[in-house]
């Protein structure tokens, strides 16, 4: 069954989140999974749904003011983080902390899920391939194999998070390709990849037609209940 992640990003109020969790706490969707503001993960745990962190401190413990450290998300019941979410490159400069957070993740026995992307001017010159490597050894850097494992990557395309712009099957199943081969042949185990960037209920249908994707990472239309669940119904 494919892996299907809402990433809410900096939406929704406590009373809009209260009608969210009511509308999923019943039903039986063990392939699906919620990433909240943090402030709301808690809400999720108790509801029995699976809760995902959009992020994580690169350090264990101590005086980092704002941060949320993974042990902290840990005692929650919360074993999934988004890491590395293009937003947080671009407006955190995230990059250099990416593999401390895993780092700290792998340290809790907890799930990163990977979010690697080219830009626009990257796919136009062809560039691609080349920063999803460098993406990819910049995160397990000093990681040894054994824990790589527990991570799942997210093939988003800068490009297309948002944008309503959304690559050909061809282009998707390229990278998400080069990404499995590449992982497997350096660090010897199979990886799941997701994709992200603009999937909502009018795409879905092609991109089911994807053969070697593990799930999906969904932004905007994660964020009314009830079309998310008509995109998750339409998930096989
Ligand atoms: C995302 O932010 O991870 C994402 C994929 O967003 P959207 O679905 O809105 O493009």
């Amino acid at each position: 069954m494919k892996l299907i992640v809402g990433n809410f990003k900096m939406n929704l109020s406590y009373y809009e989140i209260e009608k969210y969790i009511d509308f999923f706490k019943e039903k039986d969707y063990s392939n699906v999974f919620f990433a909240p503001s943090s402030i709301y993960l808690q809400k999720f745990v108790d509801a029995g749904l699976y809760a995902v962190a959009q992020d994580v401190s690169a350090y264990e413990v101590g005086a980092y003011t704002g941060d949320v450290a993974a042990f902290q998300l840990k005692n929650l019941g919360v074993n999934y983080s988004i890491v590395g979410h293009s937003e947080r490159r671009k407006y955190y400069h995230d990059d250099e902390l990416v593999n401390k957070k895993i780092i700290r993740l792998l340290e809790q026995e907890m799930k990163p899920i990977l979010c690697i992307g080219e830009n626009k001017e990257e796919r136009d010159n062809k560039k691609y391939l080349e920063v999803i490597e460098k993406e990819i050894k910049d995160a397990f850097n000093n990681i040894q194999k054994e824990y790589l494992k527990d991570i799942i990557i997210a093939y988003e395309p800068i490009w297309s998070i948002g944008t309503g712009v959304i690559p050909t099957n061809e282009e998707i199943e390229e990278v998400i390709g080069y990404i499995k081969k590449y992982v497997k042949e350096k660090y010897e185990f199979d990886i799941k990849v997701l994709y992200g960037g603009s999937v909502n209920n009018k795409c879905i249908e092609t991109l089911e037609k994807i053969e070697n994707v593990d799930g999906y990472l969904v932004g905007g239309c994660s964020l009314k209940y009830e079309e998310f669940e008509n995109l998750i119904n339409n998930i096989h």
